[in-house]
């Protein structure tokens, strides 16, 4: 076996992917699978992909100085310590290359996102993976688990897939107590679900030893350009650009961020709508007998009775065209994680899980 066969697929591990992203035979699949704002993007991102038309022959910029200075501006940081990837799932694999390797250790929790597994497996590094408490991200536990070994400790606050978050105090305590060789990554992509969460920017400013990532698919509607963004230390900035393409984002993903970030009125108005839209569903669906952890977050994650009620009741959702993700992989088999759609794929699937658990398959 070659040092490569040894390592992980992104195609194997598909609880990334989910595995199915449409439903043959089906019609009028609706799709609450992969957490994607079910109203797209912002009207100005979608002219700005239009007005790209016209450069499609043209290489993007390499700098990225245009949308790094247009987050800098709205978000009130510091340019020269934003790096741009595709999709922040590139600024996470750029994380692993650099600091991760043979010999060294990735920590994250045991629900934590299945990226950082691909990305250190693939860095040769060995994933470490610490219990969480109830399903939040347990600030003991990560302590307890680093070693001289540890190079990178991942945290998605919120966290997907239980889309739990802990606060500021604990987060500041984890980047003191871990080892001095180890960098701490605010995996931020659900924070702007989070109203006055600045996903630990400020705490990036602060310390040397805390790194931020985030992503246009969520909140923005654009996880069909692959476009994120990291902010951290000047030193890491430096080291990230080292393993970084020249053209690694594409003019078109850049156009669109940089319109997405600037129309501020409607992220509002999706960060609103997602909040009205999830308390709604996850009170409907409890009131179908089906709780879940209240959600930071653009999804629910929905508790069943066991991992057999979950998964047929996944089949039957899926009978009826809709699509929302099966989460064993992540140690949750009793759970189904719902992506907060609008108000027709809200009402339709709390309707639909209502007819399950009355008996329908
Ligand atoms: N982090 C978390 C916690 C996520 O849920 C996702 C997307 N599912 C990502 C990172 C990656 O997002 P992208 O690569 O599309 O920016």
């Amino acid at each position: 076996m070659t040092q490569i066969e040894a390592k992980a697929s992104v195609m194997e591990i598909d609880l990334y992917v989910g595995g199915k992203s449409s439903l043959e035979g089906v019609s009028n699949v609706t799709k609450l699978s992969s957490n994607e704002n079910p109203f797209g993007p912002s009207p100005d991102a979608q002219e700005a992909v239009k007005r790209c038309v016209h450069e499609l022959h043209r290489y993007p910029s390499s700098d990225h100085s245009a949308l790094r200075n247009a987050l800098a501006e709205i978000h009130g940081l510091k340019a020269d310590n934003i790096i741009c990837g595709a999709g922040s799932d590139e600024v996470i694999t750029f994380l692993c290359q650099a600091y991760g390797g043979e010999g060294t250790e990735v920590l994250y929790t045991e629900h934590g996102f299945a990226m950082y597994r691909i990305c250190a497996l693939a860095a040769g590094s060995t994933p470490v993976v610490v219990k969480e408490r109830d399903r939040v991200v347990d600030v003991d536990a990560i302590l307890a688990g680093c070693t001289d070994k540890t190079k990178l400790v991942f945290i998605a606050n919120p966290a997907n897939p239980t889309g739990t978050m802990i606060g500021m105090a604990e987060i500041e305590r984890l980047a003191a107590g871990i080892p001095d060789q180890a960098l701490l990554v605010l995996d931020g992509a659900y924070a702007e679900y989070v109203e006055g969460y600045d996903g630990g920017a400020k705490l990036v400013e602060m310390r040397n030893n805390v790194v931020m990532t985030r992503t246009f698919s969520k909140i923005y509607g654009l996880g069909g350009l692959r476009i994120g963004w990291g902010y951290a230390p000047r030193a890491v900035i430096d080291v990230l650009n080292r393993v970084r393409g020249p053209f690694n984002v594409s003019n078109t993903a850049l156009a669109a961020a940089e319109a997405a970030v600037r129309d501020t009125a409607y992220t509002e108005k999706c960060r609103a709508d997602n909040a009205r839209l999830r308390a709604w569903l996850s009170e409907a669906l409890a009131e179908h007998g089906v709780p879940s952890d209240t959600s930071t977050a653009n999804f629910v994650l929905a508790r069943f009775a066991d991992a057999e009620e979950a998964k047929a009741c996944d089949a039957y959702l899926q009978k009826q065209g809709l699509l929302v993700r099966q989460v064993a992989g992540y140690g949750l088999p009793n759970c189904l994680r719902i992506t907060v759609g609008d108000e027709p794929g809200c009402r339709q699937v709390a309707h639909a899980v209502g007819q399950f658990k009355a008996g329908a398959r």
